[in-house]
This record gives structure tokens, C-alpha cells and sequence, in this order.
């Protein structure tokens, strides 16, 4: 099939889903590909809030409907400099804001293997289009689980690596010091593959890590050996899990590894609930300030005239937090319970090689269905935020179903332990 043959396939297969907001029909993305590499002749699908050159970057927002990117995204040069092709940019949840996917104003992504709910979210385009095996590979941002909350509704891997070891330049953030790019496949092989592509130092994003290419080999050391790895498991887990068969399917998952002769370690995270009040109030504060660049003058429309309703709540939080009296009382409480809470996860790593546990609380929603309390979306991220408020390496991987609708687990690792956890990933998949 040449290029043309593969965009009009997925075209047709993606009429029920849409999981993509534009497809490039026009081959706008081959520019600078190259003819060969490591992701020669793979299908890449990327989160419509990273620049690729001559598309439109509309991080599925009315404000930006218009906006065309000027240049390519760093890992967007990467897949290209690697052969792959770049077929077009996923649905997603209005600039990231979200865990359904239904914020887009380009409409809701359907879940692939559960017709009829919600694909999870923000990453939902990319997670639908790997799990519907419309392409082989996508890319997807995690600012509190957006990789990982879709990628285990929709029964595919999905991985989120350690703050500053991919680029974010390029990427429109939503709250740059949670904000991280990685890959959603099917097997972990492949998204550590993607990971070789896109990891290492780049000096045009300000917290770039100083890692170099050669360090980021993870597909090539790649270890899905389980036995002696150590493995924490918090108490707290089980409280939290709200739905019985996610329960379930997480123990069956501890004790499948613990077969395989991985060590089980107790340890505990008291404070693992209070991460969702402590990322939203972060993200609030970032967000409105991310989104003042949306006046209407440079980019797009006015966004407080065009977004919708979790974006505008975002922005009005944001603005009314940031205002100078009450900084003191809301956005340093957070910055300070944010350090309680990566000190509690790096105290509790200590002993251990990494965390297993839930990656979501509960299962998917119908798409539709009226959540008039934004808590009851939020509580979607009460086992992902953590990560991203110590910047850790964490990813999901398929762990089985309850009536039908794949469940991750979660496996979380300590700074710069990404080949950990994608080791422990593959292995755990390799036990079918
Ligand atoms: N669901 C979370 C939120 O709405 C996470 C979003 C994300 O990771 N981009 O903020």
C-alpha cells in the first residue's frame, strides 16, 4: 500500500471511532522524512498538541481550529529523521484538559474495545488508534495519566518517562512542570522503541534533562526477566480502587508476578490522596498561565471566547488563585504538599525496584453521560498524579478485563529508572 492507500484505509476504519482530527491526506508530513530507519514503514499517530510542520496544531480546541504549525515538534523531527510515518494528529481532550476524551470540539473518540464508552483521557485519539490498529505506534503528552489512564480503558501500553528525558519543545503545554511526551503500542517493545527515537537531551527545551543518545537504548536492553525484582505494593491501593473487578484484576496481577518470582514488597503511601486537590491546584495556576499566549492577537481565537466549559473553569481558577492575596494560601499549600508527596514516593522506593499497582480507580463512563461535579472526572487521576507531581517514569500495561473493558496496571519507577520500568512491563506482558 503507498501512503495515499494507508490515510484512506484508516479514514474508512476511523468513520465510527474518531480518533483523529485530521488525517494528512496530502502528504504534508513527509517532508523530511527519511527513506529508512527504525521506524520504517510503522503508522505513527501524534496528540493533536504537537507541532508537525504545515498541519494544523489545534490541540482539539475551537481556539486554535485555524492554527497551522510552522515547525516540527522535537520528537515529530525524531520520528521523522527515523522513517516513520507520520499519518495524522489524534483526537484529545481540549488542551489536554481532561479524562474522557468528550472536551474535544471535534467530538468524542469511542473506545475501541468497549464500544460506547469513553476511551479515557486527555491521549484519547492515540490510544483508540493503537488499540483499533489503525496505526502502530502513537504519540501521546501525560501531564497527570493521559497516557496511561486511556491507554488502560482502551487495553493498550502506554508509557510516561521521566520528566525532562523527552523533549517538550514543540508540545503547546498545558502545565509545563507536569508535561511530558511519551508512546502508547500495543507492545511494550514498540513503545520502547518509540522510546529510543525520542529520549535524550535537547537545549531548546529549558528542563531537559542532560541525558545522551547512548543512554537511551531501551528496546535493545530491553529485560523481561521478573524474578528477584523487587516490587512495592501500597496498602493504600486497595482502599482507593472503587470497583471491585479493577480489584480483582490487580491482585491477580501481583500475584501472576509474584509467580514468576518477583519479590512483593508492603509499603505505604499515606498521602496518595491528597495528589488530586494538590495537582489541580498546580495545574490551575499553570494552565491560566500557559493560556494567556491565546489573546486572539497571535494564535487562533481569544481562548476564553472559544474553549469550552473544563477549559474555561481551569482558566478562571487559575486566574482567581494566581491573584496576588490569595497565593499564599492556595498555590504555595500545594508547591508544599507537592514535596510531601514526591518525598513520601522517594522514601517509599527505597527499598524497592519499583511500584506495582492500579493504574485507574474505576471503569470507563458511557460517552455522554452528564458529570455535573468535576470531581467525579478528577477522581479518574487519583493513582496517576502522583507520578507526575515527582516526575517519575511510569507506565501501563493490560492487566485483563472486568465485563469486558480492559484495566491497566500501573508500574511506577524512580527518576531516570525508565528501562526498569518498561523491563518490568515487558515482562509482565510476556506472561500473557
Ligand atoms: N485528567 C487530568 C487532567 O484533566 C490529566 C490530563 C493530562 O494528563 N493531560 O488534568
Amino acid at each position: 500500500m503507498d501512503t495515499r492507500e494507508i490515510i484512506s484505509d484508516i479514514r474508512e476504519n476511523d468513520k465510527n471511532l474518531n480518533s483523529f482530527i485530521i488525517l494528512d491526506t496530502e502528504g504534508l508530513a513527509g517532508k523530511n522524512r527519511a527513506s529508512g530507519g527504525v521506524l520504517a514503514g510503522r503508522r505513527i499517530a501524534v496528540k493533536s498538541n504537537m507541532c508537525v510542520e504545515g498541519l494544523p496544531a489545534t490541540c482539539a480546541s475551537k481556539t486554535l481550529e485555524n492554527y497551522i504549525a510552522p515547525y516540527d515538534a522535537a520528537v515529530v523531527e525524531a520520528v521523522k529523521r527515523n522513517g516513520g510515518l507520520i499519518v495524522g494528529l489524534a483526537n484529545m481532550d481540549e488542551f489536554a484538559c481532561g479524562a474522557s476524551g468528550e472536551t474535544s470540539y471535534f467530538g468524542p473518540t469511542q473506545n475501541p474495545r468497549a464500544p460506547g464508552f469513553i476511551p479515557g483521557g486527555s491521549s484519547s485519539g492515540s490510544a483508540a488508534a493503537v488499540s483499533a490498529g489503525l496505526v502502530d505506534i502513537a504519540l501521546g503528552s501525560d501531564t497527570g495519566g493521559s497516557i496511561r489512564n486511556p491507554a488502560s480503558h482502551c487495553g493498550v501500553a502506554g508509557f510516561k518517562p521521566t520528566y525532562g528525558l523527552v523533549s517538550r519543545y514543540g508540545l503547546i503545554d498545558m502545565a509545563m512542570s507536569l508535561d511530558q511526551i511519551g508512546p502508547l503500542a500495543k507492545d511494550v517493545r514498540d513503545v520502547a522503541l518509540m522510546m529510543d527515537v525520542i529520549a535524550g537531551h535537547d537545549h531548546r527545551d529549558g528542563v531537559s534533562l542532560p541525558v545522551g543518545k547512548q543512554d537511551c537504548q531501551f528496546s535493545k536492553n530491553l529485560n523481561p526477566e521478573l524474578k528477584g525484582r523487587r516490587l512495592g505494593y501500597a496498602q493504600e491501593f486497595d482502599r482507593l480502587i472503587a470497583d471491585g473487578g479493577i480489584r480483582k484484576t490487580i491482585h491477580n496481577a501481583v500475584d501472576n508476578l509474584s509467580s514468576a518470582g518477583a519479590e512483593i514488597v508492603d509499603i505505604s503511601l499515606p498521602n496518595l490522596e491528597k495528589s488530586l486537590p494538590t495537582y489541580y491546584l498546580n495545574v490551575y495556576v499553570e494552565f491560566y498561565s500557559a493560556t494567556r499566549k491565546f489573546d486572539g492577537r497571535r494564535y487562533g481565537l481569544r481562548i476564553e471566547d472559544a474553549c469550552g466549559e473544563e477549559v474555561l473553569r481551569r482558566i478562571l481558577l487559575g486566574s482567581y488563585i494566581s491573584q496576588k492575596e490569595y497565593s499564599g494560601r492556595y498555590y504555595r499549600k500545594a508547591l508544599q504538599a507537592r514535596s510531601v508527596i514526591r518525598n513520601e514516593l522517594s522514601f517509599a522506593m527505597k527499598d524497592v525496584d519499583v511500584i506495582i499497582g492500579p493504574t485507574v480507580p474505576k471503569l470507563p463512563h458511557k460517552i455522554g453521560t452528564r458529570i455535573d461535579d468535576p470531581m467525579v472526572m478528577y477522581a479518574y487521576d487519583i493513582f496517576t498524579t502522583p507520578v507526575n507531581l515527582a516526575g517519575l517514569p511510569a507506565g501501563s500495561v493490560p492487566a485483563g478485563t472486568v465485563d469486558g473493558i480492559p484495566t491497566g496496571l500501573q508500574v511506577i519507577g524512580k527518576p531516570l529508572g525508565d528501562q526498569t520500568v518498561l523491563d518490568v512491563m515487558h515482562g509482565f506482558q510476556l506472561l500473557g
